[in-house]
């Protein structure tokens, strides 16, 4: 169950020190542990390999492009510039 640490104590999972008025994780006859535990938060997604870009992403860089052409007023030399 959640309860408010009452007392100092340290988690069994990271090792860190649990402060009075944290929110621990703790069954009576056991040691409190953090709700949010660094240590037991699920492994990070691995990371996306390079070249593989979604469709939304794509999307989105598109408009970016645009913007930065909107926002500049420094590409004259573009042919379909205009404002
Ligand atoms: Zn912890």
């Amino acid at each position: 169950m959640t309860i408010t640490a009452k007392y100092a104590s340290k988690c069994p999972h990271c090792g860190q020190t649990i402060q009075p008025g944290e929110q621990v994780e703790w069954t009576r006859g056991t040691p409190a542990a953090h709700t949010r535990c660094p240590a037991a938060a699920p492994v990070a997604a691995p990371a996306r390999r390079p070249g593989l870009v979604s469709a939304a992403e794509v999307i989105a860089r598109r408009k970016a492009m645009v913007r930065r052409r909107r926002g500049g007023g420094s590409f004259l030399d573009d042919g379909d510039w205009e404002y």
